[in-house]
């Protein structure tokens, strides 16, 4: 026998939220002989917890089931956004979508913000829980946004707003690392977890969109070298007064080598290349102090280059959406 779940609801307060409870209550209901304690009774086909959790939130009893950053997070709302969308109960959509966008961010200034409180995170990351050591049953992995959920979570209920940081977060991910990559020695998968390294459920992941995936990768590492190979620059000398001005010494301002400020190009190149977080590889160029402090290039022209790294970031998250084919998804 199956079983049955009522709701006891206000007929005025769906057809506010949702058009399609509004048309819904205007036809004749179709089984006049159902009736539950004199009140009129509608079948829904939707499943029950699904229903009733949506049903709390429209009635305000219930806060949307998502904690930041959780990487469950795509797992719980599914069933929300399927009720929403399909009822059309826009407020609680955009709610949700907001929620998402806090896990994905959408703007390069978020992304950045995301990853500096990641970084915090990681750091004595085990100190803060009681921890076993490399047997440690809580690594950060499992209080993060995971990308592959995302990413199917974004195609079904079209939320295209969250798929670029997600692919690209993917992008920069190796599928050796679980929990279902190619996990041929699983010590040292744990000892991995315990660094902090993230994963990603690589087998849920459909054949389309590794091919994207691995287009956009190429896609951004060649535009970011191209972009980089063609930076000209040459170094200028100021007046003194205007130096001084700025506050650069004269002493600073001697031996600028066109061979150093070539070589400190030519290691950026080479650290795209073999990075695929190019963003962050970009971010160390674009941010004081440099990582590498280079030799024999003046505080000028490492701000030109710095100039440069920090625009061609915008660039390219700018064409995340290009490169990983997403209006097409
Ligand atoms: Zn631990
Ligand atoms: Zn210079």
């Amino acid at each position: 026998m199956r079983q049955e779940t009522g709701f006891l609801v206000h007929r005025s307060m769906l057809c506010k939220v949702s058009p399609i409870f509004a048309d819904m209550f205007t036809l004749p209901p179709s089984n006049v002989n159902e009736s539950f304690e004199g009140l009129p009774v509608v079948q829904m086909p939707d499943a029950a917890e699904a229903l009733e959790m949506f049903l709390k939130i429209l009635y305000q009893e219930a806060a949307l089931p998502v904690k930041r950053l959780d990487p469950n997070t795509p797992a719980l709302v599914g069933p929300l956004l399927g009720l929403a969308t399909k009822y059309e109960v826009e407020h609680l959509r955009t709610q949700v979508v907001a929620r998402l966008m806090e896990d994905w961010p959408t703007s390069l200034p978020a992304w950045d913000t995301l990853e500096a409180e990641i970084t915090a995170m990681r750091e004595g990351w085990h100190s803060r829980h009681n921890c076993t050591g490399p047997t440690c049953d809580e690594p950060l992995d499992h209080h993060l946004p995971e990308p592959v959920a995302a990413i199917q979570l974004a195609k079904q209920y079209k939320i295209p707003a969250i798929l670029p940081s997600a692919f690209y977060h993917l992008s920069r991910l190796s599928i050796e690392w679980g929990p279902d990559g190619t996990e041929t020695y699983p010590s040292i998968q744990r000892g991995r977890l315990f660094m902090g390294t993230r994963t990603a459920r690589w087998k849920s992941l459909p054949g389309n969109d590794y091919y994207n995936l691995l287009a956009g990768r190429t896609r951004l590492q060649n535009a970011a070298q191209r972009h980089v190979r063609g930076w000209k620059f040459e170094h200028v000398e100021l007046p003194g007064d205007i130096l001084a001005e700025a506050g650069v010494s004269d002493h600073e301002d001697e031996g600028c080598s066109r061979n150093a400020r070539r070589n400190m190009i030519s290691d950026l190149e080479k650290a795209i290349a073999s990075h695929p977080d190019v963003l962050r590889t970009l971010q160390t160029y674009a941010s004081f102090p440099l990582h590498n402090e280079p030799k024999d290039v003046c505080p000028r022209c490492v701000f030109i280059v710095m100039e440069k790294a920090s625009a061609l970031r915008k660039y390219l998250w700018e064409h995340l959406p290009e490169f990983f084919n997403i209006d097409t998804i």
